[in-house]
């Protein structure tokens, strides 16, 4: 392949300005790399710029969501809230862009459309929607697991008369919902936490729901002074145990017991504890018993404690058990974390339409038809997820050795080593790819222990004056194989979820995180490099 007409060299480049791309350029500055980070959005953040929907927050608590980078940093920031809210997360990253100097080798506005890998100078070529070019060794994608979009494809959207939004792509100056009739297709995560802040601001709002899911209170309040301090006295030693679990959280393993082997009593004195108590995270419910990810059996009492609460809190029966999810175990599907969704049912500006018995047919000018009735909307608001995973980097366009596409390689769904590289695309890394943990655990640790090996993998690579590094076919054959084998021990592969890309029309159904727990894999992780990185070969 012949140059292209060169803009800029770097020695790396860097996708994305969220948590992972600004720890990557932090990190590859230290061992004094010139880099330039592409960043599609206007500011800092990923995640949390781009997910300002009412009601976006995490469902990880603030002090276990923090970043290690720097220890003045983490005594120096103070979190307002238990679960923090998008704004305070955004906040954040702007924080850390600005004292750490960082948005210099930031180009926002811009989003990478190619990169090729050329042979002859073992270096990519990388393209962005400004008609730049830019020659960089290293490529590293730190776009996210949850970055691209997915907008259904509902006939007569063009013709809509009102507005309508995707909640990843909410305005930045918000919108006046007041006196608004509002309909929100989705109640994955992001609807349940959207749909009762939208039902107070709106004069009536209708939830279109496919597939009722599992969602648990965060409890969420403001941040208690004492706890915050305490924890920052200990701050290493937190993170000393969030690098070995399997949460990736400061946080207890679970117990060993089985949810079948104590009594009623006892197990729903397990459950209402974690509904109860929320002061690690409200994923504590799927902890209560070691069997819970594993045996359908244990996983149905903890399924029907959930929905005996929302029978409990949800006056209208028929409304409640349209709300309580049957078709999938509890935890096979990203559990959700809510302000009051189950309770807002209850109000009479609140109406569930189960679009599974009576589907959407198509949008019209002045709302949406169901194949029973029309319903007439102002706003309409797509809660519909994202193309996960594979869906960021596969946008990228991204071509390795012999003109192989990414797309390509991964036609039948994708393949790697460790998640962090994948065979034909030298120098290729990934930041929470597909085949680690990522989505599965703590973001904030996944991100820190995967930029931290990639940072000691370019060094080790600089200081021996090696030019490429890429996995062995068999060491990611035997990775690809272990993903599966552990996926296949959990239940996890009963769900139609976004993990096994069920989400999204002909995309192949395969399981992408690694479940296998954090603390494994960071251990494995460990091994290769101990290993003088067993399973990638270097030129
Ligand atoms: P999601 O879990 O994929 O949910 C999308 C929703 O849209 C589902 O209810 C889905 O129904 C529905 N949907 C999609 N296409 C549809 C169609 N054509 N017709 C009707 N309904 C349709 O997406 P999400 O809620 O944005 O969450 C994605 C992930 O982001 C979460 O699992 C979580 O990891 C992360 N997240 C985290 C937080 C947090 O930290 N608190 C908040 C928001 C998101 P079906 O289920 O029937 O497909």
């Amino acid at each position: 392949m012949s140059a292209p007409g060169v803009v800029s060299h770097f020695d790396a480049v860097v996708v994305g300005a969220g948590f992972a791309g600004l720890t990557m350029l932090f990190r590859l500055r230290e061992i004094g790399l010139s880099v330039r980070v592409i960043e599609r959005g206007s500011g800092v953040g990923g995640t949390w710029f781009w997910n300002r929907y009412p009601g976006a927050r995490v469902d990880v608590p603030s002090m276990h969501y923090s970043l290690a980078i720097d220890p003045n940093l983490e005594q120096d920031w103070n979190w307002p809230e238990t679960f923090s809210a998008q704004a305070d997360l955004e906040r954040y990253a702007n924080h850390i862009a600005d004292r750490f100097h960082l948005r210099s080798d930031i180009q926002f506005d811009t989003t990478l459309i190619a990169a090729t890998y050329d042979e002859d100078r073992n270096r990519w070529w990388v393209g962005t929607d400004g008609g730049d070019t830019i020659e960089c060794k290293y490529l590293i994608s730190a776009a996210g697991c949850l970055s691209a979009t997915n907008v259904p494809d509902f006939a007569g959207l063009e013709s809509f008369g009102g507005s309508w939004y995707h909640t990843s792509r909410w305005p930045r100056e918000g919108v006046d919902l007041t006196g608004k009739v509002v309909g929100i297709v989705g109640t994955g995560s992001t609807g349940i936490q959207a749909v009762p802040v939208l039902a107070e601001q709106v004069k009536h709002l209708y939830v279109f729901q496919r597939t009722a899911n599992f969602s648990v209170p965060s409890k969420n309040k403001k941040m208690d002074p004492d706890f915050q301090r305490d924890w920052k006295t200990h701050y290493d030693d937190h993170r000393k145990v969030a690098r070995l679990t399997s949460s990736g959280l400061s946080w207890p393993e679970p117990p060993t017991v089985s949810a079948l082997e104590v009594s009623v009593e006892e197990r729903n004195r397990v459950y209402e504890d974690a509904w109860i108590n929320s002061s690690y995270t409200p994923l504590g419910l799927l902890r209560g018993f070691s069997d819970i990810a594993t045996n359908l059996e244990a996983n149905e009492t903890c399924a029907e404690f959930v929905r005996n609460k929302i029978r409990q809190i949800v006056k209208d029966q028929q409304v409640a058990e349209l709300l309580c999810p049957k078709d999938h175990p509890i935890g096979t599907k990203r559990i959700c974390v809510d302000d009051g969704y189950y309770e807002t049912f209850n109000r009479p500006n609140v109406t569930l339409v189960d679009v599974r018995g009576d589907p959407i047919a198509e949008v019209v000018p002045t709302g949406l038809r169901t194949t029973a009735t029309q319903y007439d909307l102002d706003v309409l608001v797509f809660a519909t997820g994202f193309d996960a995973m594979t869906g960021p980097l596969l946008a990228m366009n991204i071509v390795g050795r012999d003109g192989l596409t990414l797309r390509d390689k991964w036609n039948a769904g994708p393949v790697t080593y460790l998640g962090l590289q994948t065979v034909g695309f030298p120098n290729l890394f990934m930041i929470t790819g597909p085949g680690s943990p990522s989505v599965l655990a703590n973001m904030t640790t996944c991100i820190e222990q995967h930029v931290e090996w990639v940072r000691d993998a370019i060094e080790h690579m600089e200081h021996g004056g090696l030019v490429t590094m890429e996995p062995d076919a068999e060491a990611e054959d035997r990775w690809v194989h272990h993903v599966n084998e552990v996926a296949d021990f959990t239940l996890f592969k009963q769900a139609d979820s976004w993990y096994l890309g069920a989400n999204i029309p002909g995309k192949p159904r395969v399981f992408m995180p690694y479940v296998g727990g954090f603390g494994n894999y960071r251990a494995k992780c460990d091994q290769v490099v101990e290993e003088n990185y067993a399973g990638f070969s270097f030129t």
